[in-house]
Parts: C-alpha cells; structure tokens; sequence
C-alpha cells in the first residue's frame, strides 16, 4: 500500500486534551473520513512552547497586521516571539507535509479572522494566530485550511485538490527534475488547471515558454530533454509552482468545469457514436444547470475512456485528482 499522505494539524482537532481549558476541539469529519486518506501530523504550539494544559488563555493584541499574543489577565507575559519561532522552526522541520489544517479562530493557530484586541478593548476580526502566520510564511507553498471552512464542500475540495497537487509536486522534485518531467507535470494537470480560469493555463505556459525550453511546445516538449541548463530550470520550476498553487486557490466555477468537460467531449468526440454524445452531453448539461453533481459527468467520461483510450485526456489529472472514496465531486 502507498504511504499515506502527511498533513500537519492542530492537535486538538484530534480529540487531544490541549487547549487551554483541558479540553479538545475533535473534529469527526477530519479524524474519521480525511484520517483514511492521510496521515496527520499533531501539534500544538502553545503546549510545545511549554504553556501547559490547563492553562492561562492567551489572546491577540495591538495591531491587527502584526498582532502580538499575551496572556489575558496578564498582557506583560507575552509569548509572541516563542510562537513565531516554533512556527518557523517547525515549517522548516515539517518539509515533507503537502498540507496544513489549522484551527480556526485561534490565538496561535487560526489562519485569518482571529479576534484581536486593541485600544478599549475594541475587537477587529484581522488577526492571524502567531504560529501559524510564521509557520505560513516560512512554508508559502504549502495548502493550508481552517477545520471550519472544511464545512464548505467547495473549500474542502479545493483545499483536498491543492494538498494532492502539492503532493505530486513534492514526489516530482525529489524525483529529480528535468524539462521532460516539468512539462508532462504541466501537460498532466492542464485541464485541472483550466477549471480554475483559462488565463492561468495560458499565464503558465508563457510563464514557461518566456524563460524555458521545455515549454516552448509543451506537447512536443514531452519527447526531448537535451541542452539543459539546471539553473534556467530551477527558476521556472520555483516560479512554476509559485504561479500554481495561487491559481488552484482560484474557485473552480461550475461554468469553468463546464467548459473543461466540453474540452474533454471535444477530444472525445472522434470516437463516440451519436446515441453516446448525446447521453454524455445530456449529462454534462444537467451539471451545468446545477441538476447533478459534477462526479456524474466525470464519472461517464471515465467509463468512456475505458473504451477509448485517447492518450491526451487518459493522463489528466482532472478525472481523478484524488481518491473518488472521498467523494467530494458529490457536493459540488
Ligand atoms: S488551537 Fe492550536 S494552540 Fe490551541 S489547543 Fe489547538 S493546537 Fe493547541
């Protein structure tokens, strides 16, 4: 069985006794569902920073944009820098995650909206918890949600997309890589890349086209590798994969899957008889009109493509970018 992929959480969405009054925040749809896809990996920074359980609450402070944490009944004990620390150090100990599910509304771990205190005691919801700010700028790459927005099943399959995409990137690069290898990862994730907006598809391959051969023809580009210059190839796979990753956090519309799916129906079509294009484009439409799912159109593409093998579409990513058991294309 292939090794499970690591994701980094806090700990007391696990159902670990951390926060600061003893209790936990035990999520059941991350332990019981996401926790047969993936293994997490626990933390809690406030207790790693020896705060202890129970123990004193701590809050944000100050300046929303760069809020300082302290304990509440004693603002002078500030354990700002210790967060800030453990975050880097432990963005830089935890390489091997593809992904990040923080608590929301945390001091210390939320991602955006944390409530902070200034002047008066007046609340502003601008906050970022210490740890996690550091922990993110450290790691920028990395797919990061709060367990809440995991509620929503658009964020959730965005965020469980990214996290699969992130981690085909990770096994690429440690793979070694080469201009072959970059480009059949960009030919692969093409169509999943349009359904997040066709002017990000085409701002990668110029992206690619402007600094490095081996997007010059991206579908040609699969068959040769020579001449290359490992410096040139590492600048556009660090801008490659920067450009990536902010357009998958790009919402993937109903209309931008449309059009993907007619993509596909297009390359299909030399093969389907016509009793077979009109039941797959009925399909496709009923999606379109918001009266199916979009696993039903892609679950039909897939079983076409068990007759007809097209080479292009068999490779996309698109039509299985993460295990269909999660069933997240069910809600979308
Ligand atoms: S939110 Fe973060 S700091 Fe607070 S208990 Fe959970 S893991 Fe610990």
């Amino acid at each position: 069985m292939s090794r499970k992929i690591r994701l980094g959480i806090s700990r007391c969405l696990l159902g670990e006794k951390v926060r600061y009054d003893g209790n936990h925040k035990h999520d059941g749809y991350i332990v019981k569902t996401l926790g047969r896809f993936f293994k997490f990996v626990p933390v809690c920074p406030e207790v790693a920073i020896g705060l202890g359980v129970p123990r004193p609450p701590i809050r944000l402070i100050g300046n929303p944009d760069k809020p300082r944490a302290a304990v509440v009944d004693d603002p002078g004990l500030d354990v700002t820098g210790k967060l800030t620390r453990y975050g880097r150090r432990t963005a830089r100990e935890l390489g091997d995650i593809s992904g990040y599910i923080f608590k929301s509304g945390s001091p210390s771990c939320g991602v955006a909206r944390v409530k902070v205190y200034g002047a008066n005691n007046r609340r502003s919801r601008r906050g970022s918890g210490v740890y996690a700010r550091a922990f993110m700028a450290e790691n920028p790459l990395l797919p990061v949600e709060e367990e809440d927005r995991l509620g929503d099943p658009v964020l959730r399959e965005n965020f469980i997309e990214r996290v699969w995409v992130y981690h085909r990137w990770q096994r690429l690069t440690a793979s070694g890589l080469t201009p072959a290898k970059l480009a059949a990862f960009h030919v692969d994730h093409e169509t999943l890349i349009m359904a997040h907006g066709i002017e990000h598809l085409r701002a990668l391959e110029r992206l690619g086209r402007s600094r490095h051969p081996a997007f010059r023809d991206t579908r040609a580009s699969l068959r040769f590798v020579t001449g290359v210059d490992e410096r040139g190839l590492k600048t556009t796979a660090d801008a490659y994969i920067r450009l990536l990753m902010a357009t998958l956090k790009r919402r993937a519309t109903r209309p931008r899957h449309t059009k993907v799916l007619m993509h596909f129906m297009g390359h299909l079509n030399q093969y389907l008889s016509p009793v077979e294009k009109r039941q797959v484009l009925k399909i496709i439409n009923a999606y379109r009109l918001g009266r199916a799912p979009l696993a039903k159109p892609v679950a039909i593409l897939n079983r076409k493509l068990q007759h007809y093998r097209d080479p292009y579409i068999t490779r996309q990513v698109y039509l299985n970018p993460y295990p269909p058991e999660l069933k997240l294309r069910h809600y979308i």
